[in-house]
């Protein structure tokens, strides 16, 4: 994806239409960061995924988030995306018949949204007080909610709308997947629940070192074949809940999975989402549908944070700050993928 700078200064402006009361910030110009030593994460094969929901309704279970109730009759949780009371939810694409399981015509596929962990996070650089923070070991992104001032800057940088403020609360917080970060041993869920729970291994968690191999390893298995593919984590030894590399299996070595699911090999596209967009994200995702028809946006390489940071770095930069330059590329970056979006738009619903 490229941003044409017209595109980029007409959504700066209106980035900073909301942001302009903050306080000038000076850093230096940076590239990319990297990816922590020991980053834990997700991933997520949209082809394994059967849309039972069990990872959305254990990430409230293990949150303690409440109910969402979207239909008349008040009786199921309903979440529609996610929000203050869901941190996790499963979308469905939908096209034509929508018949065939992982086609992109006539077909129908899944998509699971909740926080990316990126490796250089826009909505840790918008932070004006740090209560967005990135591990500098597992890289977990994480929030503070007694540093957290309210300013919502979070929420307008992050370019994939995962932050969510809870308007209806008296001292509302913001509510992120924070990968489950607050398990302790005995708990219910040793790690992240929506992995824990996934009958299939759509969702699997692990160092994301693994999940990269992982990922590389069903890319290349014959469409059509019969494969055994991971549930639950990889890459750990049993009862490590935190990233520990003297642990680590290899994720080639399938003698190593703890547990598995054996099943045909898709035709995968040949790519995995997050291993290169934004300077990388600690959630991958595989599908066998475009990631745009699925909601993923495209985006460049270069993190918008170093992008921000580097024009804040600018002299002119002392009057603008991250997150009016964040909300600029947002918005830009938004209306980049719009064609395909508004194409993809009708057939894409929640389930
Ligand atoms: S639990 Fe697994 S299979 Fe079920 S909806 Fe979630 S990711 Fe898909
Ligand atoms: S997906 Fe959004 S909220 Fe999550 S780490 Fe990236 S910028 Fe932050
Ligand atoms: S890691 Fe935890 S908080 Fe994040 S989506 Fe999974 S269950 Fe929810």
């Amino acid at each position: 994806m490229s941003l044409d700078r017209r595109q980029f200064l007409k959504g700066m402006l209106a980035g900073s239409a909301s942001a302009v009361a903050c306080t000038p910030t000076r850093v230096e110009a940076r590239g990319n960061l990297t990816m922590p030593p020991k980053a834990m994460g997700l991933l997520f094969d949209s082809t394994l995924c059967i849309g039972c929901k069990a990872c959305v309704a254990a990430c409230k279970e293990a949150n303690g988030l409440p109910p969402e109730f979207t239909k008349p009759d008040d009786v199921w949780d309903t979440p529609l995306d996610i929000s203050g009371k869901t941190k996790n939810i499963i979308k469905v694409y939908r096209h034509g018949s929508g018949l065939t399981k992982d086609a992109e015509v006539d077909g129908y596929a899944f998509m699971k949204h909740s926080c990316l962990h990126c490796v250089d996070p826009s909505c840790v650089s918008a932070c004006p007080v740090s209560a967005m923070r990135k591990d500098p070991v597992d890289g977990i992104v994480s929030y503070d909610e007694k540093a957290c001032i309210g300013c919502r800057y979070c929420v307008v940088a992050c370019p994939f709308s995962v932050p969510k403020f809870e308007y209806d609360k008296a001292l509302p917080k913001i509510v992120k997947c924070e990968l489950c970060r607050h398990l302790k041993p005995g708990d219910a869920f040793q790690y992240p629940a929506c992995a824990q729970v996934c009958p299939t291994g759509a969702t699997l968690y692990g160092p994301v070192a693994d999940l990269k191999a992982e990922a590389q390893r069903r890319l290349a298995l014959k469409p059509g074949s019969e494969a055994e593919f991971p549930r639950g984590r990889i890459g750990m030894a049993p009862g490590d809940k935190t990233a520990d590399a003297t642990t680590w299996a290899s994720p080639s070595q399938k003698a190593s999975f703890a547990d598995s699911h054996v099943a045909r090999v898709p035709h995968y596209l040949q790519r995995i989402y997050g291993d290169k967009e934004l300077g990388g994200t600690q959630v991958l995702k595989l599908s066998a549908v475009p990631m745009a028809k699925l909601g993923m946006p495209e985006l460049p390489e270069r993190s918008f944070a170093s992008v921000s940071e580097t024009m804040q770095h600018s002299l002119y930069g002392y009057l603008i700050t991250p997150a009016i330059v964040l909300g600029g590329l947002i918005i830009a970056a938004r209306r980049n993928v719009r064609p395909e979006e508004d194409e993809a738009g009708q057939a894409q619903e929640n389930e």
